[in-house]
């Protein structure tokens, strides 16, 4: 297998069936190096969902329509694990649901990267949010937030419903003037939403190096100048010493990993920490069932729902730092 290979392996599946693949697909190669970018088609880590049937919003229609999961794998004997993982969780799967052997075939790295293409069309979102793939020429109004975006490997192409969710919210909950911080910032869309509605300075933060770049080039194709007080990208996740420096948050990962972010559970400080006082924190990627969760961790941290949004099973919840849970 040469570089620039991937293994993609596929079901297919109906109705109850695809989630739990989807959910098997994203447990064993969720985080990791195949993030769900090929947007749209995507639901969660790593599972992407191809229909025959798709949505107003693009989104792939479960159920009526024969639905194809997919996940790729790189190469490598960490990717053989992977691979072997999955197997076996497919075979104990179809003691429960009647579905076909999955199909592993090699693939080129660069047909993953532009598959989500056939799919991405300039979308409005919100009052004035203009979302479009770079390469198209979309009718702009005056008073239109254009936001040009090339996401490559990257999430967040607005194809998404937590996407769309995020960029409604910072609409109504950016200020111009806001300091802002964005962790997880896939492609860079959020940031570069708050960046042209006024936000200064934006924080991007994201622990793929492929989210790092995109962001960087998509900053630069909507004429964003990166630098500490315009818009800074950093590989990583919630920086330290930042107490109390940003008026709004952004964090559109899922429901698991937000608790985990707010409780320190992979760094050494909370998302709360950095949030200003009376700031607001926009909390997405939240499956339906799952807003309990995170509700009751970011009330251990002094945080209040104020406001909560919701597309399809997904939502976004907005809440407000009313207390100071003495962070340095
Ligand atoms: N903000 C974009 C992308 C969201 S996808 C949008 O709204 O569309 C979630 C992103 O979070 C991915 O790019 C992933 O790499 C990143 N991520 C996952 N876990 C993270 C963590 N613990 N800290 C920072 N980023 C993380």
């Amino acid at each position: 297998m040469n570089a620039g290979e991937l293994v993609e392996i596929a079901v297919e599946v109906d109705g109850e069936a695809a989630e739990a693949v989807v959910e098997l697909f994203n447990r064993f190669n969720g985080s990791d190096w195949v993030e769900d970018s090929a947007a749209g088609e995507a639901s969660g880590g790593g599972a992407v969902l191809e229909s025959t049937g798709y949505d107003d919003f693009g989104n792939p229609v479960v159920g009526e329509y024969k639905t194809v999961v997919k996940t790729y794998v790189k190469p490598g004997p960490r990717g053989l694990r992977i691979q072997r993982q999955i197997e076996e969780g497919l075979w104990r799967l179809r003691l429960l649901y009647p579905m076909p052997e999955p199909v592993a075939r090699t693939v080129k790295d660069e047909d993953w990267a532009h598959a989500w293409k056939r799919h991405y069309k300039p979308m409005r979102i919100g009052r004035r949010v203009l979302l479009t793939p770079a390469w198209e020429e979309p009718d702009v109004l005056p008073e239109d937030i254009v936001v040009r975006l090339e996401p490559g490997m990257a999430f967040g192409t607005g194809l998404h419903p937590t996407t769309r969710l995020c960029v409604a919210a910072l609409e109504d909950w950016v200020r111009p003037g806001d300091s802002f911080m964005d962790v997880g910032t896939g492609s860079g869309v959020l940031s570069i939403v708050a960046a042209k509605l006024g936000a200064g300075p934006v924080w991007a933060t994201d622990i793929d190096p492929l989210a790092i770049r995109a962001a960087r080039e998509n900053a630069a194709r909507n004429d964003i100048s990166l630098g500490n007080d315009a818009l800074h990208i950093e590989q990583g996740s919630i920086p330290e010493g930042q107490a109390g420096r940003f008026e709004v948050i952004a964090a559109n990962i899922l429901a698991e990993v937000l608790v985990g972010l707010l409780d320190g559970t992979y760094e050494k400080v909370s998302l709360a920490e950095p949030l200003a006082l009376e700031g607001h924190l926009i909390l997405s990627g939240i499956l339906e069932d799952k807003s309990e969760m995170v509700m009751s961790a970011a009330a251990r941290h002094g945080l209040k729902e104020v406001d909560r949004r919701q597309e399809a099973d997904w939502l976004a919840l907005v809440v407000r730092k009313e207390h100071d849970m003495g962070y340095a």
